[in-house]
């Protein structure tokens, strides 16, 4: 199977928003009157992101769901993506599934395929996204990480850490029984785009960002680019472990502060979770309850925003706890 046959195969559709899809130089895209396009790229690695030997349709749900939780984050609508893929070898079974895995989240957000790069190498997945974001009297409806308010409360979206479990789990650091393993695995090879709150979030959330690379890491990311501090209660945040279950099975076999460092560490700094993490001014708690609702997305207030800049952390006593949570950098 040759390149292009490989791309009329699984990644050619027939246009349906787009003016022009796959199979020009370039594609178009009509952009609407009052929008601004939202544009974002991820790109997936072989040994770095994921495992060789990855459930190909997973890999492909990831590779896209990790591109919408940044539209999410913005609150953008998704239009359209390219895909760029870098593959050591034609296998039909593999790129099947792979892109049954992708094109079904895709069709599930109403997201068009409509072009992208193949060529012969390193197993390499990178996707841009396009978005669609109101502006309303001249104002861009974006959200965006700079926006954060001494006063606002912080909260974040959905559970927290079950996909740095999995991670431990699979590269051997720990051992769980199968059913929590299958749990946190999902978590971690079929993250879930919040879509829908980033959406219902806009008009009410001040500041707002995807978690990927650790809740406190990116937390820091919102308070650097607002110029404020927070701070945080750590011991509501570990509940958000979507495993607290098991957790509170294990208390009785393992040493209770061992167990404590271990729900807080892949809490705080886990990564790979894509949930929103976001601020809302404090009288819109209603609102943004109802935006929780509304989304069917659990949303949970886990601290607030200071105008001292610097992040702390205290426990549900409200003793301030030492911060020593580092997020994932592919450079330190
Ligand atoms: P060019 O050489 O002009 O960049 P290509 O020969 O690489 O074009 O690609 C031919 C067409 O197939 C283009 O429309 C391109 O967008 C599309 N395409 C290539 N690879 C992919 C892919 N992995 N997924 C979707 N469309 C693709
Ligand atoms: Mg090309």
């Amino acid at each position: 199977m040759g390149e292009f046959d490989l791309i009329a195969r699984y990644f050619k559709h027939p246009a349906r928003r787009a003016a022009l899809g796959v199979g020009d130089d370039c594609a178009l895209l009509q952009a609407r009157p009052g929008t601004q396009l939202a544009i974002s790229t991820d790109m997936l690695v072989q040994g770095r992101h994921f495992f060789a030997d990855v459930d190909p349709a997973s890999l492909g749900h990831k590779a896209l769901a990790v591109n919408l939780s940044d539209l999410a984050a913005c609150g953008a609508q998704p239009l359209a993506f390219t895909l760029a893929l870098a593959l050591p070898e034609a296998n039909e079974a593999w790129l099947a599934a792979f892109a049954q895995g992708l094109l079904t989240l895709a069709d599930a957000h109403d997201c068009e395929l409509i072009g992208g790069d193949t060529t012969g190498g390193p197993l390499t997945i990178c996707i841009t996204v396009f978005g669609e974001v109101p502006v309303v009297a001249g104002r861009s409806q974006a959200l965006l990480r700079s926006g954060a308010q001494p006063g606002d409360d912080l909260y974040v979206s959905g559970t927290l850490g079950d996909a740095r479990l999995a991670l431990d789990a699979l590269q051997g650091q720990l051992t769980l029984p199968a059913d929590v393993l299958t749990a946190a695995r999902a978590r971690l090879e079929r993250p879930t785009p919040r879509l829908a709150l980033g959406l219902a979030l806009r008009g009410i959330a001040s500041a707002a960002m995807d978690v990927s690379d650790g809740l406190l890491g990116d937390l820091g990311h919102i308070l650097q680019a607002s110029g404020v501090g927070a701070l945080v209660d750590v011991d509501i945040a570990t509940t958000l472990i979507a495993n607290n279950d098991y957790f509170i099975r294990a208390s009785g076999q393992f040493d209770a502060q061992w167990l404590q460092t271990t729900r807080r560490t892949l809490v705080l700094s886990g990564g790979d979770d894509y949930e929103l993490l976001f601020t809302a001014p404090a009288h819109l708690r209603d609102a943004v309850a109802a935006a929780g609702r509304l989304s069917q997305t659990p949303v949970t207030r886990i601290g607030q925003i200071q105008a001292q800049p610097g992040l702390r952390l205290v426990d549900g006593a409200g003793q301030a706890l030492p911060n020593h949570y580092a997020s994932f950098d592919h450079f330190k």
